[in-house]
C-alpha cells in the first residue's frame, strides 16, 4: 500500500490509475479508523480496482471552541487498518497542501438541509465538509465514493452536492457499524468517561424502540418522539440536542405523521462529547 501526502502526487497516480483503465473507490475519512470505515473500504475494494483511503482532520469543517486540536489521531494505526482491509493507498496530506495560503474558494450547499439537525449548532460544519469534499473527489479522480450512513445528513448534503454540480460520480451509502451493545462507532467514542459509555447505547436503544413501534404500526411523531425522549433520559449524564424526524434525502421535516422513507435522527450530549445516531425507516 502507498501513502501519498500531497495532492499533486495523489493526482499524477490517479491519473495513471485512469490512463491503465482502472476505477477508483474513494474513502474520505478523519482517521483514528474503526470497523465502520473498514466497512466502507472493504466495500470499495469490493467494487473498484483502486481503492484510495483519505486520512485528513479537515479545520474548515470544525468550528470554534470544537476539538479539532483533541480529535484523536494515529496515523501507524491508520495504515495498517487500511491496508488490512484492502486500501491501495492512504492520502494524508497537511493542512497547508489542502488550504494552502491564499486559499478562498468554498463549496456551500446553499439551502435548509445545511441549517437543520447538526447545521443549527455546528453552522459552518457543512461548508467545511462539502468543500473538503469536492476537493476530494477531484484530487482522487473517483468513479465511486463510499460514505456512512451514521452521517445521514453529510450523505444527503454530499448527494445534493453531487446532483446540483453534476459531479461525475457515484456516491455509495454504506450501512452503520455498531458495537455490540448497540453504540454506533465513532472516533469520538474514546472521549467518553467509563460511566458515560455505559450510558452512551441508549441512543441506539432508543432507536430500536421507535422502530419497533413502527413495525406494530404506530406513525405518530409525537408518540415516537416521547418513547425516544423517555429512553435517553433513562441516562442520567445524557442530554438530547435533538430528536428529529425528517424525509430522506431531502431532510423535510415530517409533520404529526411519518409516511416515505424517513430519517430518524438523534445528538445526545454526554458531557464533552457529542454523540450522533440516526435509523432510517421506509413506510
Ligand atoms: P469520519 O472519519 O468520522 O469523518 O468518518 C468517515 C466516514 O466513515 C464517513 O462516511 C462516516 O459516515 C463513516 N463512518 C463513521 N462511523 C461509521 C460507522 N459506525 N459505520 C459506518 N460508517 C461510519
Amino acid at each position: 500500500m502507498k501513502i501519498i501526502n500531497t495532492p499533486k502526487e495523489l493526482s499524477a497516480y490517479a491519473k495513471a490509475q485512469k490512463d491503465a483503465g482502472k476505477s477508483i473507490g474513494l474513502v474520505p475519512t478523519m482517521g483514528y479508523l474503526h470497523d465502520g470505515h473498514a466497512s466502507l473500504i472493504k466495500k470499495s475494494a469490493s467494487e473498484n480496482d483502486v481503492t484510495i483511503v483519505s486520512v485528513f482532520v479537515n479545520p474548515t469543517q470544525f468550528g470554534a471552541g470544537e476539538d479539532l486540536d483533541s480529535y484523536p489521531r494515529d496515523i501507524e494505526h491508520d495504515c495498517t487498518a487500511a491496508e488490512a482491509a484492502g486500501a491501495n493507498v492512504v492520502f494524508h496530506p497537511e493542512p497547508g497542501d489542502m488550504y494552502p495560503a491564499g486559499y478562498g474558494t468554498y463549496v456551500s450547499v446553499d439551502s435548509d438541509m445545511t441549517k437543520v439537525l447538526c447545521g443549527r449548532s455546528r453552522p459552518t460544519h457543512f461548508r467545511g465538509v462539502t468543500t473538503v469534499v469536492a476537493k476530494l473527489f477531484n484530487i482522487s479522480a473517483a468513479d465511486r465514493a463510499y460514505f456512512g450512513q451514521k452521517d445521514a445528513q453529510q450523505l444527503a448534503v454530499i448527494m445534493r452536492m453531487v446532483s446540483d454540480l453534476n459531479m461525475g460520480i457515484e456516491i455509495i451509502p454504506c450501512p452503520i457499524v455498531r458495537e455490540p451493545d448497540g453504540l454506533a462507532m465513532s472516533s469520538r467514542n474514546t472521549y467518553l468517561s467509563p460511566g458515560e459509555r455505559t450510558q452512551a447505547p441508549v441512543l441506539s436503544r432508543s432507536l430500536s424502540a421507535a422502530k419497533k413501534l413502527i413495525d406494530a404500526g404506530e406513525r405518530d411523531v409525537k408518540t415516537l418522539r416521547d418513547e425516544i425522549s423517555r429512553i435517553i433520559s433513562c441516562a442520567p449524564d445524557a442530554d438530547a440536542e435533538y430528536i428529529e424526524f425528517r424525509s430522506f434525502p431531502s431532510l423535510d421535516e415530517c409533520g404529526g405523521r411519518i409516511s416515505g422513507k424517513v430519517l430518524i435522527a438523534l445528538a445526545v450530549r454526554f458531557g464533552k462529547t457529542r454523540l450522533i445516531d440516526n435509523i432510517i425507516v421506509n413506510i
